[in-house]
C-alpha cells in the first residue's frame, strides 16, 4: 500500500435533520470521529488537497497521504468536524461558496428542496485556516458550470478565487467543481486563472499520472460502516466505482 493517495469527500457533519432529501450527504459526528481514528490506524499522513498535489508535481509517491475534504463550507464543519479535527492535529480542505459565505446552501433548497442549511462566515473561515485549514474554492454562486458561457464561468471561477482571497488573505489554490460538473473548457478556464488543482466527484484513489484538474474522491456517506470505510480506503473498490462510471 506504499504511496496510497486519497482524498475523502464530505459534505455535512451533523446528524441529518428529518427532513433533509438527501440524507446521505451527513456523516453523524461520532461516526466521523471514529473515521479520523481509523487514518491513524492505518499510517495515513493527513494533508490538505494543496499539498497532496505538491506531492503530485515533485513526483513523489513515498508516503500513504489522505486529504479530507468538505464541499459548500457548512457550519457543522466548524462546530462538528473541527474540534475533532484539533484533536488529531489533521489539516482538512474546506471549498465555499464566495458569495454565500455566512449565508444558506440555497443552491440546494431551490434545486432539490432541501433542508436550509448555515454556511460558515468569515469569522469562522479566519478561525479554521488559523488552525491549519486550507480554503479552496467552489465557485460564486454553486452553478453548474458546464451549463455557463464564456463569461458565466470566468465570473464563478476568477471572480469567486479573488474573493476569498481578498476576504481571507491568502492564496486559493484548489478549485472544486459545483455538483460535480466539469468538462474541457470549464478545466481550461480553472487552469488559466492559476489555480493548482481542480476536484470532482468522480472516484477513485489518485495516481501521479492523474489529471490535476480532475481529481478524484472517495464519497464518506452517513451509511458508510466502518468495515467498509477501510474497504474503500485500502482496496481497489473505489477505482472499480470509477471505472464503471467511465462506461
Ligand atoms: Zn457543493
Amino acid at each position: 500500500m506504499k504511496g496510497k493517495k486519497i482524498i475523502l469527500m464530505y459534505h455535512n457533519i451533523a446528524n441529518p435533520p428529518y427532513r433533509a432529501k438527501m440524507k446521505g450527504l451527513y456523516v453523524l459526528p461520532s461516526m466521523f470521529k471514529v473515521q479520523m481514528w481509523l487514518l491513524k490506524f492505518l499510517g495515513f499522513k493527513v494533508v490538505t488537497v494543496k499539498a497532496l498535489v505538491e506531492q503530485m508535481y515533485a513526483n513523489n509517491d513515498t508516503d500513504n497521504l489522505v486529504a479530507l475534504t468538505f464541499d459548500d463550507g457548512y457550519e457543522d464543519f466548524y462546530k462538528n468536524a473541527m474540534p475533532i479535527l484539533a484533536q488529531y492535529r489533521y489539516p482538512a480542505t474546506v471549498f465555499v461558496v464566495s458569495s454565500l459565505i455566512g449565508k444558506t446552501n440555497e443552491w440546494d433548497v431551490s434545486r432539490y428542496g432541501g433542508v436550509v442549511e448555515r454556511l460558515m462566515d468569515v469569522q469562522q473561515l479566519k478561525e479554521i485556516k488559523q488552525m491549519g485549514v486550507e480554503i479552496g474554492s467552489h465557485s460564486l454562486s454553486h452553478k453548474d458550470l458546464t451549463l455557463l458561457d464564456d463569461d458565466g464561468l470566468k465570473t464563478e471561477i476568477m471572480d469567486s478565487k479573488k474573493q476569498i482571497e481578498d476576504l481571507l488573505q491568502i492564496p486559493v489554490e484548489t478549485f472544486c467543481y459545483p455538483f460535480g460538473g466539469c468538462n474541457e473548457r470549464v478545466k481550461d478556464v480553472v487552469r488559466a486563472v492559476h489555480y493548482k488543482s481542480g476536484i470532482g466527484t468522480k472516484r477513485g484513489s489518485v495516481y501521479l499520472s492523474d489529471d490535476l484538474f480532475d481529481l478524484r474522491r472517495i464519497p464518506v456517506r452517513l451509511n458508510t460502516h466502518p468495515l467498509l470505510f477501510i474497504y474503500k480506503i485500502i482496496s481497489a473498490y473505489e477505482d472499480k466505482k470509477g471505472r464503471c462510471e467511465r462506461h
